[in-house]
């Protein structure tokens, strides 16, 4: 079992490990600090009260020298003032004893000092006493003996402070120094521990967000491997998760697709020769105007129209289904533009002409053929053309235009009827869309007519477009590629820059 703990249990553990780092670091510098503090305390205490009971050395001695000096008319040494002074000299002793301690050169003055005044009581004081005079030089020999004890002894502890000041001194700096080299080096395990823990993050972060850039733009096989902290790896199994089931309902949409599409061609595909049949019978009833009575004739007429109408629809959901299978096929070759142009004028004029709509085809002088078939630019024409003629209103004006835009040929059909506004031109191509406004509704329509003009243009390797000013009409255009190996016209971009220059 590997252990891998969860993102907050890590976090806890960053913070607990430097928590616990600071907290020791300070504890520890801070308990230093106090302890030199004390120590240096006691010491300056201890050295101020050597020095006393270095004074209190000095003037015993002073009190014995006069205890013991010579005799005089009106004075006497004395024995017992002697005595008391060599007994306060014995106690400061004890106690500068005590206080001088472990330091051996303290300890070591002091001795010098006790036994110079021992060796000056032994050979002057007490011949003094007894009323003898010592011998010349000694006295003052060994008098200067123990006064300079006394002085070395002064200097000593004085010495021995300024040197214990120093020495705290030095110390607290120096565990000052340690303290904050002790809290940057807690601080730098911290950043280690959290730039870990970012890293640890940071692959399986990256691998997420790339897959999910990857899923966006429909790869619904992406999977990512899972790793990282407890949490990151449960987002990893999420996601793989996520794909799956994105991946099973895409798989499940295209079945259902596929059997719609299957299920269109079939029924299309069967409709198709009882409408065609029952069109035919209709329209040769229509021929035979003398056989039938004026309501049978309309009946006819109404049959043909509508089984028309139903055979145009058949053959849209028909070409539509193809061209989601991938079986809508073309058969371009090089095509004049003129004579197609005029042809599907001619089939539309009568629809205009029942409209009182003026209608009019232009195209320009000696275009170069299209690559394309013919068959269906007609019908994406056709579609444009009816779909002008039917939504702009009687009167109105409706233009076919077919001119040489760069490498390729643009067909364009313009009206100046209702138009759309910039919502309803998002939709325009998408299959059984209609705009809800009363004029389409009242025209018939089923809302596949833009749709199968899109895929017919595309296609050919062609694009359509439309523009429109909302109640100032529509202008629908689309671009076919001119043919490469169809009629060479010289003449063309020649006579384009002409009329340019001219105009
Ligand atoms: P249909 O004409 O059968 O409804 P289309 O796909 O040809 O289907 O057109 C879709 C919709 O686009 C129409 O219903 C209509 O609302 C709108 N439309 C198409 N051509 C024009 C036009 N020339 N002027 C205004 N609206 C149009």
């Amino acid at each position: 079992m590997t252990f891998n703990p969860s993102l907050t249990a890590r976090l806890r553990i960053g913070f607990l490990v430097l928590f616990a780092l600071l907290m020791v670091v300070s504890l520890l510098g801070v308990g230093r600090l106090f302890q030199i503090r004390v120590n240096y305390e006691n010491d300056i205490t201890r050295y101020f009260q050597l020095e006393l009971e270095t004074e209190h050395l000095r003037s015993a001695f002073i009190l014995e020298q006069a205890a013991a000096r010579p005799a005089t008319a009106h004075q006497k040494p004395s024995q017992a003032e002697l005595n008391q002074a060599a007994a306060s000299f014995s106690d400061a002793a004890r106690r500068a004893r005590d206080l001088t301690d472990d330091d051996t050169a303290l300890n070591a003055k002091l001795g010098r000092l006790i036994a110079s005044q021992a060796s000056w009581r032994k050979a002057v004081a007490e011949p003094l006493i007894q009323e003898r005079v010592p011998p010349p030089g000694v006295e003052q020999r060994l008098t200067s003996a123990v006064t300079n004890s006394g002085e070395a002894l002064a200097v000593e502890t004085r010495g021995s402070r300024d040197a214990a000041r120093d020495h705290a001194r030095t110390d607290t700096r120096n565990t000052t120094i340690l303290v904050a080299a002790g809290l940057a080096g807690a601080l730098l395990a911290a950043l280690i521990l959290f730039s870990g823990l970012i890293n640890s993050m940071r692959a399986p972060l990256g691998r997420l967000v790339e897959g999910a850039r990857r899923l966006a733009g429909g790869d619904l096989r992406t999977r990512v491997e899972v790793g990282g902290p407890t949490e990151i790896a449960a987002l990893g199994r999420a996601f793989n998760e996520m794909a799956n089931s994105l991946e099973r309902d895409a798989r499940e949409r295209d079945r259902v697709e596929q059997m719609k599409n299957d299920f269109v061609l079939t029924v299309s595909h069967e409709l198709r020769t009882p409408v065609t049949v029952v069109k035919g019978f209709a329209e040769m009833l229509t021929a035979q105007r003398e056989g039938l009575n004026p309501r049978q004739f309309e009946a006819a007429e109404v049959i043909a129209e509508s089984a028309g109408q139903l055979q145009k629809m058949i053959n849209d959901l028909l070409d539509l289904a193809r061209s989601d299978a991938g079986k809508l096929r073309i058969e371009p070759e090089p095509t004049p533009v003129r004579p197609l142009a005029q042809s599907i004028g001619r089939q539309m004029r009568p629809h205009f002409d029942g409209k009182d709509q003026s209608f009019s085809v232009s195209v320009e002088k000696d275009l170069p053929e299209v690559d394309a078939d013919p068959g269906r630019v007609t019908q994406v024409l056709a579609n444009l053309l009816t779909n002008a003629n039917k939504y702009a209103p009687e009167g109105a004006k409706v233009q076919l235009a077919a001119s040489q835009v760069g490498e390729e040929i643009e067909f364009a059909v313009s009206d100046d009827g209702p138009g759309l506004d910039e919502e309803q031109l998002e939709h325009v191509f998408e299959r059984f869309w209609r705009a809800d406004s009363t004029e389409t509704q009242s025209v018939g329509g089923t809302g596949l007519g833009l749709a199968i003009a899109k895929s017919l243009v595309e296609l050919h390797g062609g694009a359509i477009s439309a523009n429109s000013v909302p109640g100032q009409g529509a202008t629908f255009r689309f671009v076919l590629p001119i043919s490469k190996d169809g009629r060479p016209t010289p003449t063309a971009p020649a006579a384009r820059t002409k009329a340019g220059a001219a105009g």
